[in-house]
């Protein structure tokens, strides 16, 4: 497989001549002192450097050898503990931390490349970074003043990880079934009892300690979703000087054998009257968790697009080498017995639906970090009402689009390899295997699509979707004439989700299967009309640029493809929708 390269340039487009993000942070003042656009682009080649170097090689035989489980503890593969070290001594994990408790204080739009490129490099190594980030969001949200203390400086620096236990066998998208408990103890400490199970970092070895966060219940608690709690759960006790003490009643039954990410540990986590601290209030542990999902759903969107773009780097290169048929317009390669087949119009539908996908889902993952970011660090009431409402409607669609295009590039780049792309030494069927998770974990895709559907556009009566559709026409309206070839389309696909939106908010009123049954095509129905807005921002901050500089002129090229090949599965996907519930209630259970 190609050695991987973060698309550096790309990211600086994105963040500085599509969106002008260093004016932002300067309106910011949490984020004015501490990052401006040279500090960024500073960050971020560290970054690539040493994710490209250290952690990009260890992809493949991380695959290869996987975890191996046995009573002592969960072994990651060859090189992970030396690679995790490094990258906790740069500070990445905590690269989006609170400063006060030894965080570096980056704004989201810079976390999610740091995100981007270390998913690309190896997306079961990153997974454990993240899972620690997702932890300490929660603690530093919702944990007392003196757990902060205690936990967050040394998850930060890497020293400790964390995980999330959530799921239990028989309790997955339906958190209200679990059956964890929590007894409260005199000293104000519980004891947490109860099986988890795919819990992603549950167990390892690359740091000292794993903060657990648990949800569970309190013997009294109301029954369903209302009566969740959650509690923090080391795996070695931290004493009251900070240092490490005895082992909790924590441990790991065993680890997943699975499709891909074999370096990730997945594991079977027991608590058998482990110690236990409440984060938050009792019976509100669902709403805490939520602070930290629309982060983490966010990140697993962008795993959907680091792998894909993993895929497009390798499959290019292989597409310019690999020599087979002639041009259907005669020779190209005159003095080879046969042309590269980045000739073929096939092969060029792959690549540049690889490159729309890519580089549209990498500045809409940068435009919800914004939304996250405005959310987080603005002053004004009005303006962080307005993102958090944009955060809410877009997560699921960044967690979901994101991630389905993630597959399709994937399978995209391993066609281009021609029976290659089936071979373990290419590498393509890795992120095949890789990728596919992400349409599962954090809610799959089928569920965030009716948390977009049900929860936000008919939840809110339309209002947060307005939102972003007259920030669409705002931008339209103002545009200028010559770009006209790229609105004209935003202008269509924007009017169609106006009408399918209507059309969803009237259906809703009655039969109630009606949102579940449009969910999904919907959500792929918003998720490309919000990609051919960002082909439009990319095409304004590229058009007249086009004669300097090849990077300009292939933007505007791979804008035309997106809008004229891609953006008209509107149509089909919209009819879908219209075709309401009744076609998939014609079968009685028997009858399938
Ligand atoms: C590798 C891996 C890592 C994971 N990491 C973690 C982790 O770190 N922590 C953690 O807590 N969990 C983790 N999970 C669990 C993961 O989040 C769940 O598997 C996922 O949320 C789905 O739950 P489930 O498997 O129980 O499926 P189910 O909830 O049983 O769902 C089965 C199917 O029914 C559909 N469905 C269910 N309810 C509805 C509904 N109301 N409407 C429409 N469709 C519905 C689902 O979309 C799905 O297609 C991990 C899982 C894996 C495989």
């Amino acid at each position: 497989m190609a050695d991987y390269k973060a698309p550096l340039r790309d990211m600086r487009f994105v963040l500085n001549e599509v969106f002008d993000v260093a004016k932002l942070w300067a309106e910011l003042p949490a984020l004015a002192e501490t990052v401006d656009a040279e500090t960024a682009a500073a960050v971020l080649e560290e970054a690539g450097k040493i994710i490209g170097g250290t952690i990009a090689p260890l992809n493949r035989s991380g695959d290869e050898e996987g975890c191996t489980w046995s009573a002592a503890g969960v072994k990651t593969p060859a090189g992970f503990i030396e690679a995790y070290k490094a990258y906790a001594e740069g500070g990445w994990v905590g690269v989006g931390g609170d400063p006060n408790y030894g965080g570096m204080g980056m704004p989201k739009a810079i976390s999610a490349q740091v995100e981007e490129m270390v998913n690309a490099a190896n997306l079961s190594f990153g997974l454990y970074p993240m899972l620690t980030a997702g932890a300490c969001l929660a603690i530093n949200a919702h944990a007392s003043e003196e757990l902060k203390q205690k936990y967050l400086p040394n998850m930060y620096e890497g020293r400790w990880a964390g995980s999330m236990c959530l799921t239990e066998p028989h309790a997955g998208t339906d958190l209200g079934l679990i059956r964890t408990r929590a007894e409260p103890q005199a000293d104000g400490s519980y004891k947490v009892t109860g099986t988890k199970i795919f819990i992603t970092g549950g167990e390892h070895d690359l740091t000292e300690n794993i903060i657990h966060l648990v949800l569970a219940k309190l013997p009294d608690a109301p029954a369903g979703s209302k009566g969740i709690s959650l509690f923090l759960v080391p795996k070695v006790l931290v004493n009251a000087d900070g240092s490490l003490g005895a082992r909790n009643a924590v441990s790991c039954g065993s680890i997943e054998h699975k499709m891909g990410i074999k370096a990730s540990a997945t594991c079977v986590m027991n608590f058998d009257g482990a110690t236990g601290w409440l984060v938050g209030e009792v019976n509100k542990g669902l709403a805490a968790m939520f602070t930290m999902m629309n982060y983490e759903r966010l990140g697993v969107g962008i795993q959907g697009l680091a792998a894909g773009e993993r895929s497009y780097q390798s499959a290019i290169e292989y597409a310019r080498e690999r020599l087979q048929s002639r041009a259907p317009t005669g020779p190209v390669a005159q003095d080879k017995a046969a042309d590269p087949i980045i000739v073929h119009p096939d092969v060029r539908r792959m690549l540049l639906t690889m490159k729309a996908l890519n580089e549209g889902g990498r500045a809409f993952s940068t435009y919800v970090a914004m939304q996250l970011d405005t959310a987080k660090f603005s002053e004004d009431a009005s303006a962080r009402k307005r993102a958090e409402e944009l955060v809410a409607l877009l997560t699921p669609v960044a967690k979901a689009f994101l991630t389905d295009m993630g597959l399709e590039c994937c399978v995209h780049g391993q066609q281009v390899f021609g029976g290659h792309g089936y071979i373990r030494e290419w590498g393509q069927e890795q992120l095949v295997r890789d990728v596919r998770i992400t349409q599962i974990y954090e809610g799959t895709n089928g569920i965030q699509a009716l948390d977009l559907a049900g929860r936000k556009v008919v939840g809110s009566g339309g209002s947060y979707y307005q939102h972003f559709a007259n920030e669409i026409k705002a931008f339209i309206a103002s545009a200028d004439a010559r770009l006209a070839e790229f609105t004209e389309p935003l202008k269509a696909a924007v009017t169609n989700l106006d009408e399918l939106t209507a059309w969803l908010l009237d259906r809703a009123k009655g039969n109630p299967n009606e949102i579940g049954a449009a969910s999904v095509e919907y959500l792929q129905v918003f998720g490309y009309t919000a990609y051919a807005y960002m082909w439009a921002l990319m095409a304004r901050a590229a058009l007249g640029k086009e004669g300097e500089d090849d990077f300009y002129a292939s933007k505007l090229g791979t804008a035309r493809f997106y809008l004229s090949r891609l953006l008209p599965r509107i149509h089909s996907l919209s009819a879908a929708v219209k075709s309401g519930s009744e076609p998939l209630y014609l079968l009685s259970a028997e009858q399938f």
